[in-house]
Order: C-alpha cells, then structure tokens, then sequence
C-alpha cells in the first residue's frame, strides 16, 4: 500500500485489491467528517501507480481505487489509469471508487460512457440529504438539483453507483421531513443501492462546534428510527434497488432489495423497536 496516513474504503470493499489513486480529500469542507482533516491532499504519481500494478496479482478481478475523490483527478488521468489496470490486470471486470458529485459534474456523458466501457464500473457518492437548507448547512458543496443532474448522467452512462445518505443529519425534529425529501431526490435517478450511515459527531468537526453553540441539536435514537422507516415507506425505485443498513454506524442492521422486500424490511424495523 502507498505511504498514506489514512485510507477509508467501504464495507462491501473489505476484500477488493486497493490501489492508491488520491491522498486525502481535495475538497475537504463538509462540516461533519474528519476523514482526511489533517492530511494534506495529492495525486499519487503514475509511476508509483504503475509499480502497485506491475506487482499486483495478474487475475485480480476487482479493484478499488483509495482516496476520499478519485475521480477528481480528471477524465485524462481517469482513462489513463484505467488502461493502465487493464494492461496489468487483464481480469479485472470492475474498477471502483469513492466519488462526488461536485467531480462527477466536471464530466461529459461521453467521457462517462468511455470510462465505463474502460471498466469504471461502481461508484460510492456521498448525496447525505435530499434537502438544499441541510447540505448547505453540513457544507456538502453540491445541490439537489445538481445530485440529481449527475446521477441521471451516471444512468444515461450505465456506470452503477451507490448512494450513501446520513440520517440524523437534518437535526432534531427534522427527521421524517428530511426522510421524505431525501427518499423523493432518489426517486428521481436509479441508484445501484442506497447505503444508510447513522449521524456520528466527531470532535473537532464544524458540525461539533455548531452543537457546542447551540446551533445544532442531533435528533434522538427514536427520530432516527422513524427516518429510516419514513425512507423506506418513501423510496419507490422503478428498478431494483439494495437498500442496506448494515454499516456500523447504524442503529438496526437490515438489508433487502426494493421494492420487493419494502414491507419485510419495515416490520423487521419495527418488530425490533418492539423487541
Ligand atoms: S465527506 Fe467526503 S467529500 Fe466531504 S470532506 Fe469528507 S471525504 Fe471529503
């Protein structure tokens, strides 16, 4: 592994090849992570890139590129890297990467689609909320309307990705609202699952301090109960859809697919508050 301090990947990665990218976070603003706040961001040079490869297991069939944004490196670098997986491992049917919608933006449909057919085949996007007071709030750096635009784009590209929303993030009293804007915003695009993390307060963020001021109040264990059943009962996919809370933030570990298993899922929720 590169020499990096941090290296976050998701769950369902634990057992993927990872393959440095990116350092850090080139953005690094959003007020309720702590991920990359003390390291500096950078590309890893393609040299070094290229040395990973050329010592990575030829029949690898999965990679997963680190670094909070790879894809801000840009569609050059984005396509060179990728024909520089391919070379190296040739059985590699899927690249895949954390991603924003702020780098997804910079982007063309075509450029998507050549990316795609290289082997970018899943993306993890932070979209966190379906509301525009609540992002800019958490300082998320992109609106509904455009997480809305660029997952349309990445359907129209056919390159899968998971959402990752946060409940709890919309604060205390807010919950049930937040879940309905948020479920409505995803209703609107096809994602390949939507991905649950509970509201985790890390000291030293500026959502920290925004509770410290009085300025936020998280909402109770219950409230986020409730968002995660108002989301369900609100997501209405016109394709299939994993709906997954099984992260370790959350509060109830449940997985399912929609819209098949809509009212299994909410009644094993419920059966467990009950519990
Ligand atoms: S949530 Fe993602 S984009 Fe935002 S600061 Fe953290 S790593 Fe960067």
């Amino acid at each position: 592994m590169y020499k990096s301090a941090n290296v976050f990947y998701p769950q369902d990665e634990m057992t993927t090849a990872l393959l440095p990218a990116t350092i850090g976070c080139s953005y690094n603003k959003c007020a309720f992570c702590s991920m990359y706040k003390d390291e500096k961001y950078c590309e890893v040079p393609f040299p070094d890139i290229e040395m990973e490869l050329k010592h990575g297991f030829k029949y690898t069939e999965k990679v997963f590129l680190t670094g909070a944004d790879p894809m801000s490196i840009g569609y050059d670098k984005m396509k060179r890297l990728l024909k520089m997986i391919r070379k190296y491992l040739p059985y590699c049917a899927c690249v895949a990467s954390y991603a924003s919608i702020r780098s997804i933006s910079k982007f063309s449909l075509e450029e998507l689609s050549i990316l795609h057919n290289l082997g970018l085949r899943l993306l993890y996007i932070g979209f966190e909320t379906g509301r525009d007071d609540i992002l800019k709030l958490i300082n998320k750096g992109h609106t509904v309307n455009e997480a809305i635009e660029q997952a349309r784009k990445l359907n129209e590209a056919k390159i899968p990705f998971n959402a990752i929303i946060i409940y709890g993030i919309a604060g205390k009293g807010q919950s049930a609202d937040n879940a309905v804007a948020t479920a409505k915003m995803i209703n609107t695009f096809a994602p390949r699952s939507v991905i649950t993390m509970n509201l985790t307060v890390f000291t030293g963020t500026e959502l920290h301090k925004m509770i410290e001021r009085g300025y936020f109040i998280p909402p109770s264990g219950g409230e986020r109960i409730v968002e995660i059943i108002t989301l369900l009962e609100n997501l209405e996919p016109n394709r299939a859809m994993i709906f997954d809370t099984t992260h370790p933030t959350n509060i109830i570990k449940i997985k399912g697919t929609l819209p098949y298993d809509k009212e299994r899922l909410i009644d094993e929720i419920r059966s467990r508050i009950i519990a």
